[in-house]
């Protein structure tokens, strides 16, 4: 029996999104309670809220865009990492963890989790990311996805050179996740983006299975 862990993000309002963003609103088109004969919904937000999967179209002009990811590299056996006393996700962390050789999906738990476990709806600027010198050494690995635990894989005053080493490699980004429930280990992920074509990034629902 396979035990699942959503380690996903509810998308509702108030929630943290990226300074400047529209931020997350649900809003009610038709009504039961008026009338209408169904509720409908219209959903505003931009394709970077919640956890949300970026494509090299995010950073990458021309590059390809989220529809076109390759599902298989967004489902398999993934090793979860716990750093919780890191502030900046380096390369020389990266090393001592001795990752073998054969991970390919990389999910990293940092005290980032807790921001959504403890439900803080205002932006966190301080999270914990990846440098540039971590997102080259995931490339160097051949690493085909990594998982953050918070809204961008690059910290909030760093330069775009994190996102753009990984994008321009093609490695898949997944951001927003919260990796609570989660301990250091293999797990398998499953997560799918939304199929938004032209889009340089989608909401994705995102879970692992453990094996019990
Ligand atoms: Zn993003």
């Amino acid at each position: 029996l396979k035990k699942l862990i959503d380690i996903s993000v509810s998308l509702k309002n108030p929630m943290p999104t990226w300074p400047g963003s529209i931020g997350f609103r649900l809003e009610s088109l038709m009504g039961l309670d008026r009338g209408d004969e169904a509720n409908v919904s219209r959903l505003d937000m931009d394709v970077h809220t919640g956890t949300h999967v970026d494509a090299p179209h995010h950073f990458v002009h021309g590059a390809p865009t989220v529809e076109t990811l390759n599902l298989e590299t967004l489902m398999g056996t993934a090793l979860v990492v716990e750093l919780p006393e890191t502030d900046a996700i380096t390369a020389q962390h990266l090393t001592e963890l001795e990752i073998p050789s054969t991970v390919s999906r990389l999910l990293f738990h940092t005290r980032n989790s807790q921001l959504w476990q403890q439900d803080i709806t205002e932006f966190q600027p301080n999270f914990v990311a990846l440098t540039a010198d971590a997102a080259q050494w995931i490339v160097d690995r051949g690493i085909a996805l990594v998982g953050v635990d918070y809204l961008s894989v690059q910290r909030f005053n760093d330069s775009p050179l994190t996102h753009e080493i990984l994008l321009t490699a093609g490695v898949i980004v997944i951001e927003g996740l919260n990796l609570t429930e989660v301990q250091g280990g293999f797990y398998q992920l499953i997560c799918l983006p939304l199929k938004i074509a032209g889009a340089e990034g989608a909401p994705a629902r995102a879970i692992l299975l453990s094996e019990e």
